[in-house]
């Protein structure tokens, strides 16, 4: 009884104020699934991602600090860090069936209301509001039923499960009301629709620690150090700007090391700033993974880094062991824990790495064991998969080619210089065929250089890495202390780009039969964690490639143009940011067409004669080419041969 004279009240006041309303509860979640919905709601609505940020900030504010890791999860639209692989994962039937449940409706109504609207979040919320049936038994939906619900049909497999996932989902949608039922949909979809990346998560932890960052007399000091402006008001303004840009960059070392940004939230909110020394490298816990720079000569390499470890650079995938005792965990490029595709890596690590615990990285890759060649990637990349592992697994065996030691029995190796690192990672690795060392020179002459790296080419490999010997382990960011020089010809770019598919046009002719001809594709701007249109890519596609991009691309179609998606050019279907295709390129150009490095009066950055190279399923959206890089390549671009 009290509980729903408290609903009322916040009702009544409507939903201002502190937004949430105690509960007895064993988990203690207090917070109400309408909470977690009305934000979504505005922030879908925001003009711009300040205006989303400062929402989210909000959000945040309201949730308890044992809370606060699934509202941080949910507004990503996970259950929980997505290294954990926990995937609500539920099909648009299904969903539908959900919904004609819940509302009363047959499931051709519903299919037909969707093919109308193109996104069942939106149906659910109509036909919830025409609802024909009204529920006996409904009831205000906490973010405890809520979550678990969701992590049910997340969990559930096997016979029956399917007819328990919609009962699941329709037991929520008979409480919700329309508006948590968008939501409530669109998340098992896996389409929540708001464009949360995670640097914006990052920029609301910060706005919520500001106000004690202000009493923190050592960050006042070094903020103000740095001020520039000299006029108060501007100088405040500096100030307020550099002291959220120091909390976040506080925040996001952090996150490198510790992917999950449920966790940080958690701790951030039970100690503050001081959290953030709670958190640190922990086996079984991605760390994000440092990247390679580009330069185009040997010559500007040496002379960017001097003497330097230079490392043959293998085309497989990137892989980063974690061992724990007797627990061996595998996380990809984008964090994926991919441990039950790799045994024989799995088994090699138990034996051959001389460690109680250890996180190493490397480079796996199929080499034919008769001739020692490498395979080509197209072989290695089959190795990706959930079924037929153990045949596969014999037909072609991995090796590992491992560059980079960052932890070793209970400590974090990560500050030391790369040539320290690389010597306990020699000596970590035990005698065995599966795990090895790269094949690497040190040397500071372009000629050895070159040497190594046509020998490299010669063998089949993509190039060459140059690695700083003096750098620590900079996890989660493209700096000079790795710079990859890689095989190119004449009238293409150095490297190639990385781009996330945004739309598609359909086609005329030929391509109309396949209802693809062109995609939109895109490149991150990590500052304002949005894609911006940079090609139309139309040509490298084979026909079997056409048939499969048409095919997955019509799953995640959208009816508008998705949030965090910046493009003037519209494409016949716009779809969801989550596919990301690499593309070669002959030059980069300035073009009107494409927003990638548009504004201050210039035109925005777009690729010439752009072709499809491959789908890089190993990468995110959101590690995608950054319009900074893309900048620097224009910066930089010349039209010479690798070395010449
Ligand atoms: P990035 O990983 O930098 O975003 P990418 O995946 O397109 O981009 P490249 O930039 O071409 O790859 O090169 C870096 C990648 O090369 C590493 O992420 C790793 O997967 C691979 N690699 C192969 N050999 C090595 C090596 N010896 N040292 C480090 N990385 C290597």
């Amino acid at each position: 009884m009290a509980v729903f004279l408290l609903i009322t009240f916040y009702f009544r006041e409507g939903g201002q104020g502190k937004g949430f309303i105690f509960e007895k509860s064993p988990i203690n979640y207090r917070m109400y699934f309408k909470v977690l919905a009305e934000s979504f709601d505005r922030i879908e609505k925001a003009s711009s991602r300040l205006a989303m940020t400062d929402l989210l900030a909000e959000l945040f504010k309201k949730a308890d600090s044992d809370e606060i890791a699934r509202v941080v999860y949910l507004c990503q639209g996970q259950l929980a860090p997505p290294y954990k692989g926990i995937e609500v994962g539920m099909g648009e039937r299904f969903a539908e069936e959900a919904i004609a449940k819940a509302a009363g409706y047959s499931k051709e109504e519903v299919r037909r209301a969707y093919k109308k609207k193109g996104d069942l979040g939106l149906v659910a919320e109509e036909l919830l509001k025409k609802k024909k049936q009204r529920s006996l038994f409904s009831s205000e939906l906490t973010m405890e039923k809520v979550f678990r619900n969701l992590m049910k049909i997340a969990t559930s497999g096997g016979k029956g499960s399917q007819q328990l996932k919609i009962k699941l989902l329709a037991e929520l949608l008979n409480s919700a009301s329309p508006m948590e039922a968008r939501y409530l949909i669109r998340i098992p979809l896996g389409n929540l629709r708001l464009g949360i990346g995670d640097p914006t998560m990052m920029d609301a932890f910060a706005i919520n620690l500001l106000s004690e960052a202000k009493r923190n007399k050592k960050l006042v000091k070094d903020v103000e150090a740095s001020l520039k402006e000299k006029k108060p008001e501007k100088r405040k303004e500096e100030f307020d700007r550099k002291l959220r840009l120091g909390v976040r960059e506080m925040i996001e070392d952090k996150y490198n090391v510790h992917s999950d940004l449920g966790y940080l939230a958690e701790k951030l909110r039970k100690h503050g700033l001081k959290g953030l020394n709670k958190i640190g490298i922990r086996p079984g816990i991605p760390i994000r993974p440092t990247l390679a720079e580009r330069l185009p000569t040997a010559k500007e390499i040496i002379k960017k880094l001097g003497r330097c470890e230079v490392e043959a650079k293998y085309d497989g995938f990137r892989l980063a062991v974690h061992k724990d005792g007797k627990k061996v965990t595998i996380f990809s490029r984008r964090q994926e824990n991919v441990t039950e595709m790799f045994p024989e890596i799995v088994e090699a690590a138990k034996k051959q790495i001389k460690a109680g615990d250890a996180i190493f990285e490397g480079e796996a890759l199929a080499v034919n064991e008769e001739t020692s060649e490498y395979y080509p990637f197209q072989v290695t990349i089959q190795r990706k998969r959930k079924y037929d592992i153990g045949k596969m697994a014999k037909e072609f065996p991995l090796k590992l080619f491992a560059f980079d030691l960052l932890y070793a029995n209970g400590k974090n190796l990560m500050q030391l210089p790369f040539r320290e690192r690389r010597k306990r990672l020699r000596k970590l690795i035990g005698r065995g065929k599966t795990i090895v060392l790269t094949d690497a020179i040190v040397t500071d002459s372009v000629d050895e250089m070159l040497l190594f790296f046509n020998e490299s080419v010669e063998k089949g490999l993509e190039g060459t890495i140059a690695k700083d010997l003096n750098a620590r382990y900079i996890a989660g960011a493209r700096k000079f202390a790795w710079i990859k020089l890689k095989r190119s010809y004449r009238g293409e770019l150095s490297d190639t780009i990385d781009t996330v598919v945004i739309g598609f046009f359909k086609g005329r002719g030929q391509r109309a039969r396949f209802g693809l001809g062109a995609l939109l594709t895109a490149v991150y701007d990590e500052r304002e964690d949005s894609f911006k249109s940079i090609a139309k890519v139309g040509t490298g596609m084979s026909e079997e490639m056409l048939k499969e991009l048409h095919k997955m691309l019509s799953k995640i179609r959208e009816a508008k143009k998705p949030a965090g998606v910046d493009s003037d050019l519209k494409p016949d279907v716009w779809v969801e940011p989550k596919y990301v295709i690499e593309v070669n390129a002959d030059e980069i150009t300035r073009s009107p067409v494409h927003t990638a490095g548009k504004g201050k009066g210039k035109a925005g950055l777009a690729l010439r004669f752009p072709r499809m190279v491959k789908i890089r399923q190993d990468k995110k959206p959101e590690q995608a080419t950054t319009v900074k890089e893309i900048e620097g390549m224009f910066k930089k671009q010349k039209h010479v041969r690798v070395g010449g």
